[in-house]
């Protein structure tokens, strides 16, 4: 399969007035079309960084980043930066906006998500009107209408109580399967990885390098809430757990 997002030995050093500080000595992995990819690792090993590197955001130190089709990258994160003065359409009609891409194809494909995901009749709400829930999926539909090669999720359902953690990612991994949407998600959550996840990259203690790569295949019903309830979640879970309290 197509490989959209590729890192070659990627490396990072912040500088500080404080210092220096190795963030990744040499990261590489490979995430294919239509993949969901999680990266999970110790808090403060690196796992944002990367996302800023393949992001472009910051510039890797040494090794390099390539992303292929449109090349465009939609980052979601813990907050959904939704502008509380916005409307929930102008919210989600923002990124092309800034892009220049506002035109009356890309409004229909924004009418249409809002539509096709539950939030036409709060179009004209604003984000303190609607649910966790459904702000993270408003979020979504702004990042999607730009028409992102890559989706990059940073902790995006940590900010939500557990309860609706379950739900909202459930809902957020059946919008990008049907929209068949590549994604990377930073989770420090092993069991959410698994129930998400078609691979797992689990990364070593600061400065980051590739501990694993974990294949996740489990049985049954391809939604999160039920991946939970697979037989060999378990063992996921263990295997993860081990690799993760070694470090
Ligand atoms: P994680 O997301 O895994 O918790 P981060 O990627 O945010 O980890 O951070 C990795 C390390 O890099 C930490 O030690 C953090 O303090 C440092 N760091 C992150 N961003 C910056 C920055 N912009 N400037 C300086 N240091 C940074
Ligand atoms: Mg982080």
């Amino acid at each position: 399969m197509a490989e959209v997002v590729q890192l070659k030995n990627v490396a990072k050093f912040y500088h500080t007035p404080e210092g220096e500080t190795e963030a990744l000595k040499d990261i590489s992995f490979s995430v294919c079309e239509n993949e969901f990819v999680s990266v999970i690792g110790p808090s403060g090993c690196g796992k944002s960084t990367v996302l800023s590197i393949i992001a472009g955001l910051e510039k890797p130190s040494g090794g390099n980043v390539k992303i292929n089709g449109s090349g465009t990258v939609g980052y979601m994160l813990q907050q959904d930066h939704l502008f509380p003065w916005l409307t929930v359409m102008e919210n989600a009609l923002l990124g092309l906006k800034i892009r220049r891409e506002e035109n009356k194809n890309s409004k229909k494909h924004v009418d249409d998500l809002l539509r096709q995901y539950g939030l036409y009749s709060f179009k004209n709400a604003h984000p303190q009107e609607l649910s966790g829930g459904m702000r993270q999926r408003a979020a979504l539909i702004r990042t999607l209408a730009i028409n992102p090669s890559v989706l990059l999720l940073d902790e995006p359902f940590s900010a939500l109580d557990y309860q609706t953690r379950l739900a909202v990612s459930d809902d957020i991994y059946g919008i990008i399967k049907g929209q068949k949407k590549t994604a990377i998600l930073v989770t420090h959550d092993i069991s959410e990885a698994i129930s998400m996840s078609d691979r797992i990259i689990v990364l070593s203690k600061r400065p980051a390098r590739v501990k694993a790569i974990h294949k996740i295949e489990l049985s049954g019903e391809q939604n999160p809430i039920s991946r939970r309830k697979a037989p060999e979640f378990p063992a996921y879970f263990q295997m993860l757990w081990e690799e993760l309290t070694n470090e």
